[in-house]
């Protein structure tokens, strides 16, 4: 028999165990930079609200039912369990016993400890009585903290007092003093609107209009919940006028959303109004559109993704979404986040998880041929940590 047969190349080598564990032990052994997360929980819980946490619903199981049947309640069922000294897999009652014994405060410790992650660039625009703030979560050292801004909570703190030609000045100068020590901003037009906005800077003749209707509808007793496009928009253009790295929410997230505006195309037309700007934007999760986000990634050198959120929510499913992030996007626009809220559960999922899948990911792409064991290991440390260092000029821990 002929021993120069053809060869594709790059394809038919064996599977070499020893890379797994190479790739896996790297891994493991990164600080990780969450880039968008929020805090865990300050204060005890019941169960009912434990299974509203896990899910982006905001209603209750229907009856017979629980949240908890889903790869999320499984995920932390089979890798929160043995942490908390509940054996992998138990049946969710026995592991609400088990995790009823600790403290808030213990179990932030022990999850978020055990996600050996570096830096948390925490968000603090939802709900922060309920969750703990950058100094608590720092005082229970896990990791360093820096702050990320949400616009759309900074122009409800400054509408009350405020007037249709003073709102927009009065919004820049609140914005200057909360953003002194924070590291980014986070835009949550996806909820309050959708992508599809005019993506042009606002007059400020537009914003003094809108800014009149919407203060006054606030004095008529109605909602200081920001959803009126002209100043969404106006938000986003002082963003970007800051030069901090601006988050975008964008896919999946909770019930808010009207998911089919939220595709991070729709916002092709802002993107080329805002290169050259200086100002980097990074797009939050991203599911089921972490595809597109991919490609805006590539062709914009000012974009950046990651597919956090969807992950803990995936749970045994996560290793495929992990994968597709890896398909276009330069892997220096790929960035690891969690965006945990609340049970810390969520942060040790995203942590945990993200690192199996890219673990899984990695190995293949050696396996296969055309990776080296040292790439795997340059683009695992960029993701989770190295890329998110460099665009918000932090530090590691
Ligand atoms: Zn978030």
């Amino acid at each position: 028999m002929s021993t120069d047969r053809p060869r594709i190349p790059g394809l038919g080598q064996s599977p070499d165990e020893g890379v797994s564990a190479t790739i896996t032990d790297a891994l493991a052994g990164i600080a990780l930079v969450d880039h968008h997360v929020h805090g865990p929980l300050r204060t005890a819980i019941t169960r009912d609200e434990f299974e509203v946490l896990i899910t982006e619903s905001n209603e209750p199981a229907p009856a017979a039912t629980v949240h908890s049947d889903s790869q999320v309640g499984f995920a932390i069922r089979a890798l929160c369990a043995p942490l908390l000294g509940i054996p992998a897999h138990a049946p969710m009652d026995d592991y609400w016993d088990g995790r009823s014994r600790h403290t808030p405060n213990e179990l932030t410790r022990i999850l978020m400890g055990a996600t050996h992650t570096g830096h948390w660039l925490l968000e603090t625009g939802y709900k922060g009585d309920a969750i703990l703030d950058p100094t608590a979560l720092t005082a229970q050292g896990v990791g360093r903290v820096s702050e990320v801004v949400r616009l759309e909570s900074v122009l409800e703190s400054v509408a009350k007092g405020a007037n249709a030609s003073d709102l927009a000045s009065r919004f820049t100068s609140e914005l200057a003093s909360r953003t002194r020590e924070a590291v980014g901003l986070k835009s949550i037009v996806a909820y309050r609107y959708g992508f599809d906005f005019d993506p042009a800077r606002p007059t400020e003749a537009e914003v003094t209009a809108a800014a009149g209707a919407w203060l006054r509808s606030i004095t008529a007793g109605g909602e200081v919940k920001v959803t009126d496009p002209t100043l969404l928009r106006m938000l986003l253009w002082a963003g970007v006028d800051t030069g901090l790295p601006l988050q975008l929410h964008t896919g999946y997230g909770d019930s808010d959303v009207e998911l089919h505006r939220c595709d991070p195309l729709l916002l092709t037309r802002w993107l080329r109004l805002i290169q050259g700007s200086g100002t980097n934007v990074l797009l939050l999760h991203c599911y089921p559109y972490h595809r597109n986000a991919g490609y805006l990634a590539q062709v914009f050198p000012h974009v950046y993704f990651d597919v956090g959120l969807a992950i803990n929510y995936t749970g045994a499913a996560s290793d495929l979404i992990v994968r597709e992030s890896l398909e276009l996007a330069p892997f220096s626009k790929v960035l690891y986040s969690s965006d945990a809220w609340g049970p810390p559960e969520l942060h040790y999922l995203g942590a945990t998880l993200w690192r199996r899948g890219m673990a899984r990911a990695l190995t293949s792409f050696v396996n296969d041929g055309l990776w080296s064991v040292d790439d795997a290991i340059r683009v695992a440390t960029m993701t989770g940590r190295d890329n998110a260092l460099r665009v918000y000029r932090i530090e590691g821990a």
